[in-house]
């Protein structure tokens, strides 16, 4: 008997069931993991026939008398509930406002600071900044240096205050756990052409979708939700990796469960690779359907064994991954698939706040005669109500009417329900996210701005990912990653180029590789790239027609080789120079100020004698005294005697007269070293 079952039996649900045997000292690998009699014995003991409660989505309860088909239950409308006010944590002093401006100099700011120049100079060594007391630093440096003191800075404001900038998103209330609630899980299936994915989607739709009493008509909005012994799944019905990688590229990471589709005669093929690595790339859990198994030539255990060499062990041979045999054409096997998506579905514990405005994305748009704009819309989060102001990308609209995927108006849409919505006032772009405001005049602002500030960016070419511009991590400490989608032209060098790219060893770049395939670079390649934020590194291949642009558009970047070494010393090189070179300081030289010469508006000389060393024109010069260093900065001229140098060596006399600073004494110690990049390392 396996986990599952055992579980339905008790009306618990899988995780809990293995969370009880946990406490009894029976670890099992996964719900799927089959159970000794020794063991449900042990496993009905410690349930002890109580009903526990559930967790996440019910226990799928034994297969109801009719599978009647409901409209997918909406979330409860939400009702105001007064927030528990948590206790005030005690206030931190307020931090001291600094007002500057026009250029900020390190004199002036040091005075603002309360603190002598010397000090606020060593500071600003101390990250690398080399000013000397006269010149000017960063606004950057200046505020990090001023919240070292615990002081904020603000340019003086010339004009009025400007219009506070509207927010992006409209304010949340704080969430609070009971809002999250269970929700379907969101399907799509991958695979290669032909295997079947368009066949299954119709196929769980025809059976399982009954038409509703109230008349509607079967309507194709990108997306459609079954109920499977009562428990709703969404399943997107534009299948394929290419429509899946173009929504994630437009940040629409809709689906949880990605479920491979392999004709059981055919086997597993290129694009049956290429979709698994494009469902890898996006993270979400992938089963098997193994279809046509109606066909006298279908071979269920060869797509098995080539499953388990695509790293997919079918959990029915000790492996992780959900195998279903299944035939589109005459329906087995599906009741066990669903059946399955349901189980994977607990383990995900999907669950979403269903009290927060509605958010989710657009699947589909379009103008249709007699409605205006359309958009076919997945809720994420919260529930979309008729009459919401919502924005999606820069169309925004009051919500008309919500249709649901069976052709019946619905006042609400909760999360994973697949709506087509009525009221916006263009047509939005698929993948588009689109967020619920507080009122219409929110929402018009926030799309007006969009449309302007998109406008705007048109003009200037996107760019996300390049060799030379790799990802920055967005915290401190991160590690650099480069994610890299490699084409080739045979299977042999596709191998090489893969192992000698994971070769190259790095304590701080690490290097992804979300997609290698064998063939010329396609739309799906880009849409990948753009979508994981690579870049697509080709060996022997060449660009599809029309690559270039979508390439382009999408500020992904393409480079091809001929050469394997080439290729790799320039994605290592690459790695390498993403890294900020370490500066380093080096003495070079000492003079000593022996006399001041008072010359003119151009300032004070000091006649010094190199002590060791050399001094040089070019170099940064610092004046000790005694311990004190009174400036940082460059030399303004050398000279022996008359002359400008360019170099005087230990032993020698010359003269320095320093850039802005005048106040040399005899005695002391003028230091010359020069600052080198050092390159780091892998
Ligand atoms: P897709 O390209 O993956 O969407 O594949 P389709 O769903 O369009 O199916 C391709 C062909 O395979 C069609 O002619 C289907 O009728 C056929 N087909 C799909 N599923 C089955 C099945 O389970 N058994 C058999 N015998 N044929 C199937």
């Amino acid at each position: 008997m396996r986990v599952h079952e055992l579980a339905k039996e008790l009306g618990i649900s899988s995780k809990e069931l293995m969370a009880r045997l946990h406490g009894v000292n029976v670890e099992v690998r996964n719900q799927l993991a089959a159970l000794t009699p020794e063991q449900v014995a042990l496993a009905r003991k410690a349930v002890g026939g109580e009903a526990a409660p559930p967790t996440g989505l019910p226990a799928i309860k034994p297969k109801a008398k009719k599978a009647a088909v409901k409209p997918a239950p909406a979330p409860p409308p939400p009702e105001p509930v007064a927030p528990a006010a948590p206790p005030a944590p005690p206030e931190p002093p307020p931090p001291r406002l600094i007002i500057v401006k026009g250029p900020i100099i390190v004199k002036e700011f040091a005075e603002q600071l309360g603190l002598k120049p010397n000090l606020l100079i060593a500071e600003l060594m101390t990250i690398n900044v080399f000013a000397s007391i006269n010149e000017r630093i960063e606004f950057k440096v200046a505020q990090q240096l001023a919240s070292r003191h615990g002081a904020l800075i603000e340019h003086e404001k010339k004009a009025p205050e400007p219009k506070p900038v509207k927010k992006a998103e409209p304010k949340l209330e704080e969430a609070r756990p009971e809002d999250f609630q269970s929700r379907p899980p969101v399907v799509t299936f991958l695979g290669h052409v032909d295997h079947g994915k368009t066949s299954l989607l119709d196929r769980i739709r025809h059976s399982k979708v009954v038409q509703s009493e109230d008349g509607g008509i079967t309507q194709h909005i990108g997306a459609y939700t079954v109920a499977y012994r009562d428990h709703p799944i969404t399943f997107l019905d534009t299948p394929g990796h290419a429509a899946f990688t173009a929504m994630r590229a437009r940040g629409a990471n809709l689906t949880d469960i990605a479920v491979l589709v392999v004709a059981a005669d055919d086997g597993v093929m290129p694009q049956t690779r290429e979709a698994l690595q494009h469902a890898r790339a996006a993270n979400v859990s992938i089963m098997v359907a193994i279809n046509k198994i109606d066909l006298k030539s279908a071979v269920v255990d060869r797509v098995k064994r080539q499953l388990q060499q695509e790293g997919l062990a079918p959990e029915d041979w000790g492996g992780e991954t959900i195998c279903c045999a299944v035939s589109a054409v005459t329906g087995d096997g599906l009741d066990h698939l669903l059946e399955m998506i349901l189980l994977q579905s607990e383990m995900l514990e999907l669950k979403s706040n269903v009290r927060r405005p509605a958010q989710g994305f657009v699947i589909e748009a379009r103008l249709e005669a007699g409605s205006g704009p359309t958009a076919n819309l997945l809720v994420k989060q919260g529930t979309l109500t008729v009459g919401d102001a919502i924005v999606c990308g820069r169309c925004w609209g009051k919500v008309k009417a919500l249709i649901n995927d069976q052709g019946i108006k619905v006042r609400t849409a909760g999360p994973s329900i697949p709506v087509k919505c009525l009221g916006l006032n263009g047509v939005p772009e698929p993948g588009m996210e689109f967020l619920v405001y507080p009122n219409d005049r929110e929402a018009r602002a926030i799309a007006e701005e969009r449309d302007a500030a998109s406008r705007l960016q048109a003009i200037s070419t996107p760019r996300r990912a390049s060799l030379d511009d790799l990802l920055k991590p967005a915290e401190l400490h991160q590690r650099w990653e480069l994610v890299i989608v490699l084409k080739t032209d045979v299977q042999g060098s596709l191998e090489a180029i893969r192992q000698a790219l994971l070769g190259i060893k790095s304590d701080k770049v690490s290097l992804k590789i979300a997609l290698a395939g064998v063939g010329n670079v396609t739309g799906n390649d880009v849409l990948l790239a753009s979508a994981s934020k690579a870049i697509i590194v080709g060996f022997h291949v060449s660009k599809e027609d029309g690559i270039g642009a979508l390439a382009k558009r999408e500020g992904v970047e393409i480079r091809l080789y001929s050469v394997i070494y080439q290729l790799l010393d320039e994605v290592r090189d690459a790695m390498a120079g993403l890294l900020e070179p370490v500066l380093k300081e080096q003495v070079i030289g000492h003079a000593e100020v022996r006399q001041i010469f008072e010359i003119g508006k151009k300032g004070n000389v000091a006649g010094c004698m190199v002590v060791d060393g050399r001094i040089t024109s070019r170099a940064r010069a610092r004046v000790k005294r005694a311990d004190d260093v009174l400036y940082e900065g460059t030399l303004a001229s050398l000279k022996r005697f008359q002359d400008d140098a360019s170099e005087v060596r230990e032993g020698l006399e010359c003269g320095i007269r320093l850039d802005r600073f005048n106040d040399c004494q005899p005695g002391d110690v003028i230091e010359c070293y020069e600052v080198q990049k050092i390159e780091q390392p892998l």
